[in-house]
């Protein structure tokens, strides 16, 4: 079968290798917002389609059999493009999403449903490890009462004001060096997205260990598709037995 996924993720890729090992004609879509990506295995493509249009030509000029999005769970444009694009080119689509964290017991999570909120929600004078990608920085960098440290895989786009410093970093994250970063940094608050999975959510523990405030930014609401959790059940539900 001819299977595109789109891609940006851990569990995409898993994917991918997987599905080409089955003998499947597998291509890859990456956004291309980072440079030098870890690659799956089989075709990859990169860059936009063109909206959800963009992307119905192309299920239907590559003769696309079925169609999975194993974007990230904050990527709502791509998601939502995703639903309407197979919509339009009459195929299944099966959403990959990694299941959100939960908030363990003892711990000091504020949920909130937007980078405002969770910018509005620092106290004057916090020190606030930012982990929220490049989305929405500049909200909280106009808190010139806080002060910041950014990790990012990409470094920003803009030069940072006084208040903040930049980390580059890419995941997986350890604990040790989550405590020790946090400390190091004089960190009081940490802000995150709820991104799921092993590989960032060792902060959660530290921030934990350390007694730290999390600023938890709410998931997005998407449009219903036929959603499932690993990539076991994707594989399933992309029920490849089936014309
Ligand atoms: P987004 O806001 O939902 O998408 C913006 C536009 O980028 C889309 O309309 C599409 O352009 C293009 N695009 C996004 N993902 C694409 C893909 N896999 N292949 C081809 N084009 C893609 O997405 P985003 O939040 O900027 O995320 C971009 C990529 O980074 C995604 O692939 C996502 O999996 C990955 N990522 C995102 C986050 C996050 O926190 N948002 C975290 C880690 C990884 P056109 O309309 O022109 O087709």
């Amino acid at each position: 079968m001819r299977i595109l996924i789109l891609g940006g993720t851990e569990e995409a890729r898993l994917l991918a290798d997987r599905l080409v090992a089955m003998g499947h004609e597998v291509t890859t879509s990456l956004a291309g917002r980072t440079t030098d990506p870890l690659l799956p295995k089989g075709n990859v493509r990169v860059g936009g389609f063109g909206g959800a249009e963009g992307i119905a030509s192309f299920l239907k000029s590559e003769r696309i059999d079925r169609l999975v999005d194993a974007t990230h769970p904050y990527a709502t444009q791509i998601k939502t493009n995703a639903v309407k694009a197979a919509e339009r080119a009459e195929l299944r689509l099966v959403r990959l999403v990694r299941p959100a964290w939960h908030e363990p017991q003892y711990a000091f999570w504020k949920h909130v449903g937007s980078s405002e909120e969770a910018a509005a929600a620092l106290p004057r004078g916090a020190r606030a490890l930012l982990t929220v990608g490049h989305t929405r920085l500049e909200v909280y960098l106009a808190r010139s009462d806080c002060s910041f440290v950014v990790r990012s895989i990409e470094p920003p786009d803009k030069p940072l004001p006084v208040n903040a410093s930049s980390i580059i970093a890419r995941p997986p994250f350890f604990l040790g060096g989550e405590l020790a970063l946090l400390q190091e940094q004089g960190i009081t608050h940490l802000v995150c997205k709820n991104s799921g999975g092993v590989q960032t959510e060792a902060k959660l523990a530290a921030a934990l260990q350390l007694r730290l405030p999390v600023l938890m930014i709410a998931r997005p609401t998407l449009p219903p598709a036929h959603e499932v959790p690993t990539v076991g059940q994707a594989i399933a539900a992309l029920r490849l037995d089936r014309a």
